[in-house]
């Protein structure tokens, strides 16, 4: 297999085959983000992709299910993707379900025509790295899109049927603006139909902008305790009818199916969590952690 860089598997999907289709991050600019700092934006060789999926059908010739690297392998146009997708169905073609993490600007090059199409060919779920709904901390953090866009590209994905998840970074607006952040990405995050909310909490990492603008004093990263405090105001304010999955410092479990179902337990949970929780226990955690 042709994997030239780091291999990020996406933990919700743990026992996919991967297929690299490209490398590293088409926008590799988001403030808190380490995770292809060094490596260029390429396109796969389609021989190389070929010569992959000869070897995964080999090896799993039953296979349903695939997930696409690197960053956003849905950068590719339309004309780009569709012969990948093809190519994959004719060398798996029990493949039902190809998942792919992707950026909200990925969308924008596609026509809900040709977002119909990708779905027949097999993408029929693909995870959104929204992080937050909030312009103020869209631009702080670089995201390189503003609420507006995340709104559109939503719904074309909506009227196209392709199920989406979208995440929610916590604590990525600092002190100064957590408030806004969590109200107003559950905001924009209600405007949508994610079919699942993920959620994790942001952790500064060695040689990324944000760690440089904390020791300026520019930033003023959350202590544990905000980072909950946050947490519970955006899933306060969350209405969507979807399902949530939290990969946070903290052990209290609000993963699941159901979240409005949930609502009320999950809240009472972080207020446990908020008033008894072990703090210094959850920051070693966070300083144990090596990648977003
Ligand atoms: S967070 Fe995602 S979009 Fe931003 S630089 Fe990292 S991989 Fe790229």
């Amino acid at each position: 297999m042709h994997f030239t860089d780091t291999v990020y598997r996406n933990p919700y999907w743990p026992t996919f085959p991967l297929l690299q289709i490209t490398q590293g991050c088409t926008h590799n600019a988001c403030k808190f983000c380490t995770m292809y700092r060094n490596v260029d934006f390429k396109v796969q060789p389609i021989e190389w992709i070929e010569e992959d999926l000869k070897e995964l059908s080999q090896i799993v010739p039953e296979a349903e299910t695939i997930q696409l690297l690197s960053a956003n392998p849905l950068a590719l146009s339309y004309d780009k993707l569709e012969p990948i997708l093809k190519m994959i169905n004719n060398y798996l073609p029990k493949m039902k379900y190809i998942y792919a993490s992707t950026r909200v600007t990925d969308i924008k090059n596609k026509t809900v025509e040709q977002l119909k199409k990708l779905k027949e060919l097999g993408i029929r779920e693909i995870s959104l790295g929204v992080e937050s709904g909030d312009d103020w901390t869209l631009d702080r953090i670089n995201k390189g899109y503003h609420a507006d866009d995340i709104l559109e590209q939503c719904h074309k994905l909506e009227q196209a049927g392709i199920e989406y998840w979208m995440t929610f970074l916590n604590g990525v607006a600092g002190r100064e603006h957590s408030h806004e952040h969590a109200v107003n990405s559950a905001k924009i995050f209600n405007q949508c139909k994610p079919m699942l909310v993920g959620t994790g909490g942001l952790t500064l990492f060695p040689g990324t902008p944000l760690v440089e603008e904390a020791r300026r004093g520019e930033f003023t990263p959350l202590s544990e305790k905000e980072m909950l405090i946050e947490l519970k105001t955006f899933l306060e304010n969350l209405t969507c009818d979807c399902a949530l999955n939290t990969h946070h410092t903290s052990s209290i479990n609000l993963t699941g199916p159901n979240f409005l179902a949930r609502k009320n337990n999950i809240i009472s949970a972080l207020d446990n969590e908020i008033k008894h929780g072990d703090m210094d226990r959850l920051a070693f955690i966070r300083r144990t952690k090596r990648t977003l």
